[in-house]
Formats: C-alpha cells, sequence, structure tokens
C-alpha cells in the first residue's frame, strides 16, 4: 500500500516556518518563484510550500503542488479574520466549504457563482477535514503545553474553540467594521474570511484532488485587525498551526 503524497500550503513565510522546523530532511526546489519543500512531516510523505498572498498566488502554487510534485491531498494552514458571531480571536476554523466572496459575475451568472462551474462554493474532503478537526481540538486541550502560560493569558486563548464551517476568500484584508458587517449580511453563514482558501478548492476540485483547511482566528476582520494580527501571527498562529498539521498526519489513516 502505497501512502499519499501531502501538500502543505500556507500563504506566509511566518505561516510555514514551524512545520518546517518539524520536518527532518526537507530539501529546496524552487519553481516560479516559490520555494518547495519536499520530505516528510509525522513520517508522511510531503510536499511544503508558502504560496504568497492572494488567489492567483495560492491557485498557481497548488497546481505546481499537483502537477510538477504529484501531490495525492492538499491541506492549507494558516490566519484568517474571525466573522461568524462567536468566533474569538485564538478560536480554529475548519472548513467544510469555500466561497469567493468578491468573484461577481452579475448580473449574467448569480452572485458568488464562479462562471462554468454552476456553484460558487467548493466542498472540503470530509476525511481530512475530520482529521484536522480532531487535532486542532487535541492541540487547544493543550493549548498552554505549545504555547505557554503567558501567551495563552495574553492572548485570551484559554477558552479557544474549534469550530467547522463556511471560509470565505477574496482579494483583500478586511480591516474595517464596515466592511466586515457587509460580509456579514452577504454571507451569514460564514465564520472566518482569508485571501486564498477559496482559490485553492477550486484548483483541487478541478483536478480531482481531496483538499481541507484549518485557519486559526488572529483578528476580528474590523478596525483594529491589522493591530492584533501581526503580533498573533509571530507569537501563536505559526507553532499552533504547525501542531494541528503534525498531529492530524499522525492519525492513523483510514484512507
Ligand atoms: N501584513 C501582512 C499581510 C497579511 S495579508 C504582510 O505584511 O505580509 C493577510 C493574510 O492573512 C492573508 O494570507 C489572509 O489569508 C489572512 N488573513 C488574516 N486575517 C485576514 C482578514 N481580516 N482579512 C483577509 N485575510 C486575512
Amino acid at each position: 500500500m502505497t501512502t499519499p503524497r501531502m501538500g502543505i500550503m500556507a500563504a506566509m513565510p511566518q505561516e510555514l516556518q514551524a512545520v518546517l522546523d518539524l520536518m527532518p530532511d526537507e530539501h529546496r526546489e524552487t519553481l516560479a518563484g516559490r520555494t518547495f519543500w519536499p520530505g516528510h512531516l509525522a513520517g508522511q510523505d510531503v510536499v511544503a510550500v508558502v504560496s504568497g498572498i492572494g488567489k492567483v498566488a495560492a491557485a498557481t502554487t497548488a497546481t505546481l503542488l499537483i502537477e510538477r510534485f504529484g501531490v495525492d491531498c492538499v491541506l492549507f494552514t494558516g490566519v484568517a479574520g474571525g466573522l461568524g458571531p462567536g468566533v474569538a480571536v485564538g478560536d480554529v476554523v475548519v472548513a467544510t466549504q469555500l466561497l469567493q466572496h468578491d468573484m461577481d459575475a452579475s448580473p449574467l451568472f448569480p452572485r458568488h457563482e464562479v462562471p462554468g462551474y454552476g456553484r460558487s462554493r467548493f466542498d472540503t474532503d470530509p476525511h481530512w477535514r475530520q482529521r484536522l478537526t480532531d487535532a486542532a481540538t487535541a492541540a487547544l486541550a493543550q493549548i498552554e503545553h505549545h504555547l505557554g502560560a503567558k501567551a495563552v493569558a495574553d492572548f485570551g486563548l484559554a477558552h479557544a474553540k474549534v469550530h467547522n464551517g463556511t471560509v470565505i476568500s477574496g482579494d483583500r484584508f478586511v480591516a474595517t467594521r464596515a466592511e466586515s458587517d457587509a460580509l456579514r449580511q452577504q454571507l451569514p453563514d460564514a465564520l472566518a474570511v482569508e485571501m486564498e482558501g477559496a482559490a485553492v478548492a477550486q484548483v483541487c476540485h478541478d483536478f480531482g484532488v481531496p483538499f481541507a483547511a484549518v485557519r486559526t482566528i488572529s483578528d476580528r476582520a474590523d478596525d483594529s485587525a491589522h493591530v492584533d494580527f501581526g503580533r498573533f501571527v509571530a507569537d501563536v498562529a505559526a507553532r499552533y498551526s504547525a501542531q494541528v498539521v503534525m498531529t492530524a498526519l499522525q492519525q492513523p489513516s483510514t484512507a
């Protein structure tokens, strides 16, 4: 039996570094201005890569992972702005489906529908979604162990929760209350907003490759989003997401 080769993507170097730190034998391959890191994580064959920020950068990277590096599954990890009620900084959102909130070919197509696909929402893979959810739940139960008591107190993470639901993506850092209110009104089920996931979901759909995404909430996509963001990514999110991805890979595979 062959084990799957997993692609692991993050948008920013700070988000991927902690994953790379856990890989014992990675080597570097540069392609299209991106650095791909084939190697192992938790004993699994993986290729880790920083996609860059935004939908186009993420789509190109996902295509290369699938076509050039032959990955059988793509996992995305990183941070996102919380939109849903009760989705707080430090919580984790595992996407059930993703949508491009800035896709709008109306009146030719319904708002948010991707022309040619007959749909606006792309589902994640149920098996990997569950593994990420279980891994995030386990990591949150030991949050002080992973991050230290000071970070947990500073960021108020003691009651952090895991959510499953819709994640929306667009080429905008949502950093005003007016904009996040508008998104909540248009897409009331959206739990979190980021800038890459729905693009990767569309590419994976095209190639028939399973995709799952986990995001730690770094800000509330409001007027203080830029203030919370930098500190959180540096102090918390990277280490935390690396732990979640590694635990998800470690679980006995039922695939
Ligand atoms: N300050 C950063 C830019 C970050 S852009 C820099 O200097 O490089 C925001 C990144 O985090 C994107 O990859 C996006 O997916 C995610 N993200 C976190 N909070 C977000 C928000 N409120 N709106 C949109 N994307 C967000």
